[in-house]
């Protein structure tokens, strides 16, 4: 039995979808997840995904993928081939249910002659600007085209001469007759095609003239046979004219559109528009900059598509309401995913000298490091130990305070996996900067264990100078410094709420030689750091990491501290 049916379903679209096979309204199900291809999918189409493809898996029906293509002056290729490709990388697979609203051209301009037939639509000569201006408002109605009620075979006549090239763009364009006193505005004589002299990028020059998105999307789902039309709550004015258009053409398949709540998640911006500029204007590195809501950004950024599939789940569908995820509960799903699954190395991002002044110059051991303590099955691994180590630099203080139980003078740690070792002295520059930290070590504690049982609060992690590979860590911070970065005063630009510091480089890090043998794209946690995913910009020679999320919501706890 499909898990959708069983018990009580999980929101009011399952319930409908449940109900629907039930009644035997519909035999099955199909959906549908309808990109316009003019950029990179982001967390917000992720959650459309997840909801459309995520009910037909559940109910044991199938899903499409159709790119709505019918805008020839935005769309490029290239988005086409993304989208498959980072919608694939979520987890899904539509089979060969690939579709382009654009394979149906021949079929919609044959259903808006069909429409005109039946004295539905008509050829208006009025400008783009002259039906704006007689469209009315929400309290005042709109007025009538005076073309409205020309002749239909005048309307044929002219429509199919659009469609031959005769009229410039702007001259004429095809219109719905529903009412233009209607309280619904889309309903309000809308336009359905209009005159677009553009090469397509997949019908090149065979149109001139293009479907509206409304005409477009309700005949591509029909001829799909689609069940359930799921969208996000913006379109919901756009039923009406849904129906309007299924019904005028007495189509024999109509799919029922419901409406779900938008994903908004604080400090993030989710919309294609902006998203193009902050790649045009440079503010970011391109649409994969770690930063971008994009799923190649998250890709890049160590983010595993299985934890994005469990926070969509987890924030559920619900049918109104503006709502705004906070971002770290993203995080949290994230960090949930990568602890059971990152394997853990060792390395040092503000690196600080420490000398083992009786451990024999020569000496290498091998320690042995457990790779994943949440994973027996990961295994270890064994990671080099030297007289000379570094260690992190904020895990030394000359003068601690009384709780500070990492490094200081005359005091013992443990090193992960390796020995309890004392400070012994502190070395400075001219300057008074601590430069080296010389410590003895007590060799009846290898592995990190004293055999007399004595406590040693602190355990560092570390590396081997004489092996660390030297790397680039990239830190992340939020990209927009307000919870709604699309709040805009006056005058002012959504780039204004961008967060000048985020993203730090650290440059001089030291890694365990084992991360150098790792693949561009693995996803590892540094010890006591966080987690990070190796960047393609780095080589085995020089690694470069990018940090997906700390090990603990430090962000959160600042906000409270301040707040
Ligand atoms: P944008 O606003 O970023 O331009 P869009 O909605 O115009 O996005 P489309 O390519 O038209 O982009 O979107 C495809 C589908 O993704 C639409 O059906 C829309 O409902 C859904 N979608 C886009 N953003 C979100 C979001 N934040 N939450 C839920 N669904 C979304
Ligand atoms: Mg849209």
């Amino acid at each position: 039995m499909a898990a959708g049916s069983e018990s009580r379903p999980r929101d009011f679209i399952r319930q409908i979808v449940a109900d629907d096979l039930r009644t035997g309204k519909r035999a099955g199900v199909v959906t549908r997840f309808p990109p316009e291809p003019n950029g990179y999918p982001h967390i917000g189409h992720a959650f459309a995904i997840c909801v459309n493809y995520g009910i037909a898996e559940e109910f044991g029906g199938r899903y499409h993928l159709r790119f709505d293509d019918t805008n020839p002056a935005t769309e490029e290729a290239l988005f086409v081939e993304v989208m498959q490709r980072d919608i694939r990388w979520l987890g899904f697979d539509w089979g060969e249910h690939l579709y382009f609203a654009s394979d149906y051209f021949g079929e919609l301009y044959a259903s808006a002659v069909e429409l005109i037939r039946r004295g539905h639509a008509f050829v208006c000569d009025l400008s783009s600007a002259e039906i704006a201006a007689r469209r009315g408002t929400l309290t005042e109605p709109g007025q009538e085209s005076p073309y409205r009620d020309r002749p239909v075979e005048e309307s044929l006549d002219l429509f199919e001469r659009m469609k031959a090239g005769e009229f410039e763009p702007g001259t004429r364009v095809l219109r719905a007759k529903i009412d233009m006193a209607s309280s619904i505005l889309p309903n309000r004589d809308p336009v359905l095609y209009r005159i677009v002299k553009a090469s397509h990028h997949r019908t090149g020059d065979a149109w001139c003239i293009y479907p509206l998105y409304d005409f477009a999307h309700c005949l591509s789902d029909s001829i799909e046979g689609i069940t359930h039309s799921l969208c996000s709550i913006e379109f919901v004015d756009h039923r009406p004219l849904y129906d309007w258009i299924l019904d005028s053409l007495e189509r024999e398949c109509h799919p029922q559109q419901i409406e779900f709540a938008r994903l908004n998640i604080t400090h993030t911006v989710l919309s294609k528009r902006v998203l193009l500029r902050l790649v045009n204007e440079g503010y970011v590195s391109g649409w994969d900059d770690p930063r971008m809501p994009t799923l190649s950004g998250m890709r890049r950024r160590g983010v595993p598509p299985t934890a994005l599939r469990s926070f969509c789940a987890d924030v559920g569908v619900t049918r109104v309401g503006d709502r705004r995820v906070q971002l770290a509960k993203f995080d949290a799903s994230v960090r949930e995913e990568l602890n059971r699954t990152a394997e853990r190395r060792m390395g040092v991002l503000r690196p600080l000298k420490v000398v083992i002044e009786n451990y024999p110059e020569d000496l290498v051991e091998e320690m042995e490091c457990v790779n994943n303590p949440e994973d027996a099955a990961a295994g270890t691994r064994r990671v080099p130990f030297s007289r000379e180590l570094w260690i992190e630099r904020d895990d030394f203080l000359e003068d601690p305070p009384r709780k500070f139980f990492r490094m200081a003078p005359g005091r013992e740690v443990r090193l992960r996996y390796a020995y309890l070792v004392t400070c012994t002295e502190v070395r400075k520059d001219a300057d008074g900067e601590v430069v080296e930290v010389r410590c003895t070590y007590d060799p009846e504690t290898r592995g990190g264990d004293a055999p007399d049982g004595r406590r040693v609060k602190g355990t560092l992690h570390w590396v081997s100078a004489r092996h660390a590979v030297a790397a680039e860590a990239r830190l992340y911070e939020i990209l927009f410094s307000v919870e709604n970065p699309m709040a805009v005063p006056e005058g002012g630009d959504v780039t204004d709420n961008l967060n000048p510091d985020s993203i730090e480089v650290v440059d001089a890090a030291w890694l365990e030689p084992s991360v150098a043998a790792l693949d561009p794209g693995t996803t590892l946690q540094l010890e006591r750091l966080g987690y990070f995913s190796l960047d393609p910009d780095g080589s085995p020679e020089r690694p470069v990491l990018n940090r997906t999320v700390t090990l603990r919501d430090t962000w959160a706890k600042l906000q409270k501290k301040g707040g």
